[in-house]
């Protein structure tokens, strides 16, 4: 790498505050202590950050339920012009953002600038939301003197946590929503991946968002310090991105003071072509539901069903394209495949992958981790994988796309509905009719038809069964974070 590299990825890196946000001022932890934020790509520490406590948690909890009601009163206009500035920065300051992403998370910078635009989307999408928020009027269908008013207010002091697999965007989802409705936060993102979410805060408070607004808290001890925020009876809100495993922990967390939640949890995609499928434009959609950000994304592609006539065709093809696909750093603008997140990710992948191999599967591209520094893993098509492979059950969270042949729609259907997920399905035919027929069949949140990607800031992003409830983006995305009034008036003489 060039010298000028390293300089800029220093000054990035440099210009992220290591510190806590904590009612509108940075500072340390209060026990002074830190945690590492690594480079996958090398397994070197980038930098120390603040790893706050119990009492800075509370600290955090305490100055956004201070400034709640202020918040609330703000014009919804006011709210909205803070997110539309910080979308403006967003775009703006892109590229670095981006290299930030890349140099904590793995994934290629052109992923990352991807991921930064995406999230910018939802400030600007929740921009307008803000002086949207309506209610309704009725007369009492029984009583001519009396009116029914409904009035929309925030639900009040919100506790959000993110993952590392979108640093930026999973925050987004949910502070643009919170700051349009007129409710205040407190954030913990992930510790592989805090520094995004940092910039962000960086950013919201430059574009005029006020103290205790929104709060950010880095940890490394994430259950011991978010459990007490979560069972305080200030917090009104929890909404989580996370794994289904953690997702379930933290329910039973909220039920103690009965919070509102969104729970957007993992994911299991069938993809399925069908026979009159473009094979070609489905090959295409493949490579995006399975390999963006390295297979690392809960709406991945982790298994393909498709039709026997074509699943040959399908498999070689795509094991072709994956086979051409350049894996490295992510800061090497040609590469295509970052590192995964850590090495526990990295043998996770490894051992669904040689448990299908021991069980049948034929390896067509791939199948092994590369050696040296890094999390590295070779994208990977398995064919003729069999039914008891534990990755068609598993989400693979990497590389690996498993094909199976199926001889019918309804074994297609069943194939795809045959797991405790139901976050996203993909679908390509040419038959609009098959097309509903099979949609309406999903037990999913999401359906991508005919391509192979979903996410859409003005869509509700969310999943059913295992995969969580709750929606993001859209207008479902704004009703997450207000509360119904309704009230009884009685305008008779
Ligand atoms: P994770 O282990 O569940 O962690 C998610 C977040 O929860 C992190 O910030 C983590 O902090 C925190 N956390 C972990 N244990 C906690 C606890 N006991 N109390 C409070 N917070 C806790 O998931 P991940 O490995 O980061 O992310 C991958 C998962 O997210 C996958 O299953 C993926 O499908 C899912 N995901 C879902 C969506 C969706 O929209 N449905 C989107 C993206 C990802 P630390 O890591 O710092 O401990």
């Amino acid at each position: 790498m060039a010298t000028t590299d390293q300089a800029r990825e220093q000054s990035v890196v440099e210009g992220v505050r290591p510190q806590l946000f904590i009612g509108g001022e940075w500072r340390g932890a209060s026990g002074g202590g830190t945690l590492p934020v690594e480079d996958p790509a090398t397994g070197e520490t980038l930098v120390e950050i603040a790893d706050a406590t119990v009492e800075d948690a509370k600290a955090a909890l305490a100055a956004a339920a201070a400034v709640q009601d202020e918040w609330a009163a703000t014009a919804p206009r006011e709210r909205g012009e803070i997110l539309r500035r910080a979308y403006e920065k967003l775009v703006e300051r892109a590229d670095d953002l981006a290299l930030v992403m890349t140099l904590e998370m793995g994934k290629p910078v052109a992923e990352s600038k991807a991921e930064i635009l995406y999230a910018a989307d939802f400030l600007h999408w929740f921009s307008g939301e803000a002086t949207r928020i309506e209610g309704r009027y009725a007369i009492a269908e029984k009583a001519p003197g009396q009116r029914v008013l409904v009035m929309k207010q925030p639900v009040g002091p919100c506790v959000l946590i993110t993952p590392w697999n979108f640093p930026m965007a999973m925050g987004t989802r949910k502070l643009g929503p919170a700051i349009a409705a007129g409710c205040t936060s407190v954030i913990k993102p992930a510790k592989q991946t805090p520094l995004s979410m940092i910039a962000l805060a960086q950013i919201l408070e430059e574009s005029g968002l006020p103290g205790g607004v929104l709060n950010v808290l880095t940890a490394s001890s994430s259950g011991a310090v978010m459990e007490p925020l979560i069972k305080d009876p200030r917090t009104r809100k929890l909404s989580f991105t996370g794994s289904t495993e953690v997702g379930r922990v933290l329910m039973q967390q909220a039920s103690e003071q009965l919070l509102r939640l969104s729970m957007e949890l993992g994911g299991n995609a069938p993809f399925l072509v069908f026979d009159d499928a473009d094979v070609d434009a489905a090959v295409e959609g493949a490579l995006i539901a399975k390999m963006r950000n390295i297979g690392e994304a809960c709406t991945a592609a982790n298994r393909f069903h498709v039709a026997e006539g074509v699943a040959d065709q399908f498999a070689e093809k795509l094991a072709a394209k994956m086979g051409e696909m350049k894996v490295g750093r992510g800061t090497d603008p040609d590469v295509k495949v970052g590192p995964l997140i850590d090495d526990a990710q990295r043998g996770k992948v490894d051992e669904l992958v040689q448990d299908a191999a021991s069980k049948g599967a034929k390896v067509l591209v791939g199948g092994r981790r590369l050696d040296g520094a890094g999390y590295f893993y070779e994208p990977t098509v398995l064919a003729d994988v069999r039914d008891d492979a534990r990755l068609l059950k598993e989400e693979i969270f990497g590389p690996v796309a498993p094909v199976r042949g199926f001889a019918s729609e309804e074994e297609a259907i069943a194939a795809a509905n045959d797991t405790e997920y139901g976050l996203v399905a993909y679908v390509y035919t040419s038959d609009i009719k098959r097309a509903f027929r099979v949609i309406e069949g999903l037990q999913t949140g999401m359906v991508g038809l005919n391509q192979g990607m979903v996410s859409n800031a003005s869509a509700p992003f969310g999943g059913v069964k295992q995969s969580g409830f709750g929606r993001e983006g859209g207008h479902e995305g704004m009703q997450e974070y207000l509360e119904t009034k309704y009230v009884a008036m009685n305008v008779g003489s």
